[in-house]
């Protein structure tokens, strides 16, 4: 689920999907200049369900100066009045991030590994990260059962190719779809990283073709590369390719308008959703879906 006010409700009343889990950070290891991996552990985990591909979880995050997460309940019909109801300096911060593996170790360990973007120190999960060390505590609302509403990647059985695009924020989710998809699976994909080093090994049995996107500062905006990208390549040949973009909601935008209405693949057929959005924080992202002005992630303005 995502830390939109509705998912977040739903992920409450779906009790049989979601629970909470308390993690304990393993292990981090440096995977690129933007990318932390942090590996947990925790015995809750023995009841944790990823469903692969893009299966995404809720982190409750300390707040400045502590430890550990602590929350008033983890009952899914009270959490989340209690945690809305928590002095701004004790709320925990919550955010969204993509399960890029889970594994049970041959000594019987049961491992989550999630990849942390390092975007800056002055945002609250990445300044989390960069100082995550061994035996901190934090909590989670995740999958129960692998089969859940949080693993988006929903491609029709009749999809007969899958072309994406992910930044940075989404490349743990599209590393681990591309790692699940059949062999020989025709795959197009535009991954935008900020920097070289941040091309991450990728591991598939598809037929893909990918395109590196690096950010460099040139000044061009992020969206033009991506959209320069895009024209630039031949439009791959499908008949029924099904198309998922996650990274920053108005470059997101951008491209789903361009594989619509200069591709002409079917509207049905993309799945795409807003990671972030430049400028704005998940609290902000938050308190606009309670307003019920703007949807943080899935945006449905006019394309
Ligand atoms: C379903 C889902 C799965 C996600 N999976 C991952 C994942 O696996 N790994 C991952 O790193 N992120 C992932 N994200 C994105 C992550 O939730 C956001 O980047 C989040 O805003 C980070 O929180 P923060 O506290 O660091 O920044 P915030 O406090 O939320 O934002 C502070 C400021 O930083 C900006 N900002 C946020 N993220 C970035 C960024 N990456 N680069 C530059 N500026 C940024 C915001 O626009 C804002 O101006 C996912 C999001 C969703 C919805």
């Amino acid at each position: 689920m995502t830390a939109t006010a509705p998912d977040t409700a739903d992920a409450a009343a779906e009790t049989a999907h979601f629970r909470f889990f308390e993690l304990e950070v393993l292990r981090t290891r440096r995977l690129g200049r933007s990318f932390l991996r942090v590996t947990f552990g925790g015995a809750s985990l023995a009841d944790f369900r990823s469903g692969g591909f893009d299966q995404s979880l809720s982190l409750f995050l300390p707040p400045d100066g502590r430890e550990h997460t602590v929350l008033p309940s983890t009952d899914e019909d009270t959490w989340f009045g209690a945690w809305r109801g928590m002095p701004d300096e004790d709320r925990p911060v919550m955010r969204s991030y993509t399960v890029r593996d889970q594994r049970r170790t041959p000594e019987g360990v049961d491992e989550v590994d999630i990849d942390f973007v390092l975007h800056g120190d002055a945002s609250p999960a990445s300044r989390w990260a960069g100082r995550a060390v061994t035996g901190r505590r934090i909590l989670a609302i995740g999958p129960a059962v692998a089969e859940n509403k949080s693993v988006r990647f929903q491609p029709p059985p009749a999809a007969d190719a899958v072309w994406m695009y992910a930044d940075e924020t989404a490349l743990p989710a599209a590393a681990a779809i591309l790692e699940r998809l059949a062999e020989g699976i025709p795959v197009r994909a535009w991954f935008e990283v900020p920097h070289e080093d941040d091309r991450l090994p990728l591991q598939t049995a598809a037929d893909a073709d990918i395109t590196w996107i690096v950010r460099r500062s040139d000044g061009r905006d992020r969206t033009d590369r991506v959209l320069g990208a895009l024209r630039s390549a031949d439009v791959p040949a499908a008949a029924a390719p099904y198309v998922w973009l996650a990274g920053e909601a108005g470059t997101v935008r951008a491209t789903r308008r361009h594989f619509v209405q200069e591709w002409s693949v079917d509207r049905r057929s993309v799945r795409f959703t807003g990671y972030w959005r430049l400028g704005a924080s998940e609290e902000q992202l938050l308190a606009e879906a309670y307003a019920g002005q703007a949807p943080s992630e899935e945006p449905t303005s006019e394309l």
